[in-house]
């Protein structure tokens, strides 16, 4: 059986997988992302560790059918990643230049939320089903649309930018990306911890919280299980603004699952029961409702998902 490399390039590390056609893994490495004058090492960092796996395991050209690659910022449509902050790349073809130093071997490049999306959609919590919309619950909010098993990135690449959707035109501080009322500034990790200290600061009901120097999203998630009345409203709030995004997404594209990850995903249905509730107050129109399911893959979504995305070729 013919394999494939699976990468996921990120800020600090590039997580690194040598895959079955099958979508077995059949082994997982990590090398770290030398990111100094402007990224020019990480291309041929990561071309060595390829070669270098390929030589171990008396793997040839004809053995591999390519290396699928996950960036941390936008791909645009020609392959060339403009401008990518954690890596310190401008305009570089990183698809083009990895293949011409892997000898020609075919290299798939897309965005790294995208490709975890894919990622879950093939081997992890949307396995079985075509049309997955897979959104990340961490620092910040990052979404993946898959539409009968392809990538959507859109246009411009940024297609299922769920995170900056505006869901809240009354707010008056300013999201990252220098909006206001961001789905992301509500419903990320970050923003479960915000609206907690609102809700401390806008009452003096009793909670668990208040005695707490620094509130993570973690923290809420316990506090309400435990049962405190104010942690609980806070995420009642949060799966509410959260519910509203996913309802747009149902009325672009429909998916047929949503699957929720990162660190706050780890709450389980106790989190996702608030979810579903409030999404099916904003889906009316369609009788039956997509479900919803926590992300199996972990951070191991983004390997997967870049292997899937050579395979898909
Ligand atoms: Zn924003």
């Amino acid at each position: 059986m013919k394999k494939c490399f699976g990468i996921d390039l990120g800020g600090t590390t590039v997580k690194m997988g040598l895959f079955e056609e099958n979508g077995v893994v059949l082994e997982k490495w990590e090398i770290p992302t030398r990111t100094e004058e402007n990224g020019k090492y990480i291309l041929s960092d990561i071309a060595k560790a390829v070669l270098d796996k390929m030589a171990e395991k008396g793997l040839n050209g004809e053995d591999i059918v390519g290396a699928g690659i996950g960036i941390p910022g936008p791909v645009m449509p020609d392959g060339y990643v403009s401008a990518c902050v954690n890596l310190g790349w401008r305009n570089v073809n990183p698809g083009k230049g990895l293949s011409d130093l892997l000898g020609g071997i075919s290299v798939c490049v897309g965005n790294d939320a995208n490709v975890a999306a894919l990622g879950e959609q093939w081997q992890g919590g949307g396995k079985g089903h075509d049309s997955v919309a897979a959104v990340t619950l961490g620092t910040g909010l990052g979404c993946g649309i898959i539409l009968d098993g392809k990538i959507v990135s859109g246009s411009r690449g940024v297609a299922g930018e769920l995170g900056h959707v505006t869901v809240n035109r009354d707010e008056t501080e300013k999201c990252n990306c220098g909006n206001r009322g961001c789905l992301e500034f509500y419903a990320s990790a970050t923003g479960i911890a915000r609206l907690a200290k609102r809700h401390l600061a806008a009452s003096d009901e009793a909670s668990v919280l208040r005695g707490l120097e620094k509130i993570t999203a973690k923290d809420v998630v316990d506090a309400a299980k435990a049962g405190d009345a104010l942690a609980d409203s806070v995420l009642e709030e949060s799966m509410n603004w959260l519910a509203q995004g996913l309802s747009f997404v149902t009325l672009v594209v429909d998916p047929e699952v949503f699957v929720v990850g990162g660190g706050v995903s780890k709450a389980g249905d106790f989190l996702l029961d608030k979810l579903r509730r409030h999404y099916n107050h904003y889906t009316v129109m369609t009788a039956t409702k997509p479900e919803i399911r926590v992300a199996t893959l972990g951070n191991d979504a983004g390997i997967y998902g870049a292997a899937r995305m050579v395979l898909n070729m």
